[in-house]
């Protein structure tokens, strides 16, 4: 046993711990280690199709959750979430319709496989895409789906379908190809579909960490935010070529951390909180998107998205805005729980620029999940997004952990599990 001086002693200093303040975990010296090793230039500027960048910035973040005493989402898993994206470009081409034969630059697919060979009798679903029909909708549509299909498209869709071919947009591991094909033919009576595919296959990662909660654990918060960025382009006019995405996103990643930190220590949250660094939000989603399918979105009741919360908003400090205000409660009751906090929140006031539909937010809320993204940036007037000069020095740290205590501060009745947010209505959404 002990001695009693030891344990007045052990026990004193547990109290200190405890008693000092946790918002003082998100402080302004934090935030810059956290932002500046994110935005660093060995970042590369954190590209999630190509370059070491990204995986550096997935480790790091994997290893502040360790630290912050997280756990991972599943037993045994580790904090990073993996999986595999496909690229695929055609390589050569023996196709004939109706007896003329298909170049390669006229053919596009969609598929996991490294070779195609089929015709009529081999069931692919096939769909014509005619002159004045909407190609980038029926795009759309298409590459969702898990079945074959052969896709005839008019030549006056060229330019656009030769753009989507340039650009390869990867996809997940699904089932079924789809092959398009240039072509006046919009009802061929003989072909046969013959390629060899050049297959790229890219691991992208998710960072995710759980604190599970006390009483109400099936119940989801999300904090999240995207980590990825869009890399190495071509130098501006001082030289500097590496988009260091200091704003974009590495200031909601840099919240996200701290917040896991905060709430960790706070050790009270009634509902599970799950913390997410997502990637490529730059080039599609295909993390948020990933992420939404490996849980029941029923069981999330509330996502706080974060995104640019590095410049002081247009009402300046101590302010940050909520996109897609009218579509839940979520803002009325954030609004609620920083009423005498000396922050303010306030509907997006770019609606124009759909910044709902413009971050990884969107993706859960057209699963009905009441996701927002809270965020400060100046979109009619923010010099560095998207330009190389997005770097830290631009950034108001001081004002960022502000801004993160009252993401904390307004998110707490919902933490708690005493205020659930109303759903997003598929009929409040645009396609
Ligand atoms: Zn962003």
């Amino acid at each position: 046993m002990k001695n009693l001086l030891a344990t007045v002693v052990l026990a004193a200093t547990a109290y200190a711990g405890l008693s000092q303040p946790v918002e003082q975990l998100i402080n302004p010296t934090e935030v810059s280690r956290i932002l500046g090793t994110l935005s660093a230039d060995d970042m590369q500027g954190r590209f999630a199709l190509r370059g070491e960048g990204i995986h550096k910035a997935a480790a790091f973040i994997a290893e502040e959750f360790k630290k912050a005493g997280l756990q991972p989402m599943a037993p045994n898993s580790g904090f990073l979430q993996s999986f595999s994206m496909y690229t695929a470009v055609v390589a050569q081409s023996r196709t004939v319709l109706d007896g003329q034969s298909v170049a390669p630059e006229y053919i596009f697919c969609q598929t996991n496989q490294s070779a195609l060979k089929f015709g009529p009798a081999d069931g692919y679903e096939v769909v014509s895409i005619g002159a004045t029909d909407n190609f980038l909708q029926q795009y759309r549509n298409l590459r969702g789906k898990s079945n074959n299909v052969l896709v005839l498209v008019d030549t006056a869709h060229r330019n656009l379908l030769d753009r989507i071919r340039r650009q390869s947009p990867p996809r997940f591991a699904q089932p079924g190809s789809q092959v398009y094909l240039l072509t006046t033919n919009s009802k061929p009576s003989q072909w046969l579909v013959d390629v060899d595919l050049q297959l790229t296959t890219t691991t992208m990662q998710n960072v995710v960490g759980v604190l599970p909660g006390k009483t109400k654990a099936q119940e989801l918060v999300l904090f999240s935010g995207h980590y990825d960025h869009i890399g190495i382009q071509k130098p501006n006019e001082k030289g500097d070529s590496i988009y260091n995405g200091a704003n974009d996103d590495a200031s909601g990643t840099t919240a996200v951390i701290l917040l896991a930190r905060y709430f960790k220590a706070l050790n009270n949250n009634e509902r599970t909180l799950v913390f997410v660094a997502f990637t490529a939000e730059e080039v599609g989603g295909y993390g948020s998107q990933y992420f939404s399918k490996q849980l029941d979105p029923a069981t999330v009741m509330a996502m706080f998205n974060i995104e640019m919360i590095g410049t002081d908003s247009k009402w300046g400090t101590k302010s940050a805005f909520i996109t897609g205000y009218e579509k839940s409660d979520m803002g009325k009751l954030l609004e609620k729980n920083l009423a005498g906090t000396g922050f303010q929140f306030y509907p997006d006031p770019y609606p124009q620029q759909q910044l709902f539909y413009r971050s990884d937010n969107a993706t859960l809320a057209r699963l009905g999940v009441p996701a927002h993204t809270i965020s400060t940036s100046k979109m009619d007037n923010e010099p560095h997004y998207h330009k190389a000069s997005d770097e830290i020095g631009t950034l108001d740290t001081n004002n960022m952990a502000e801004i993160i205590k009252a993401i904390a501060l307004s998110s707490r009745s919902i933490v708690a599990g005493a205020d659930t947010p109303t759903r997003v209505s598929a009929a409040s959404l645009q396609r």
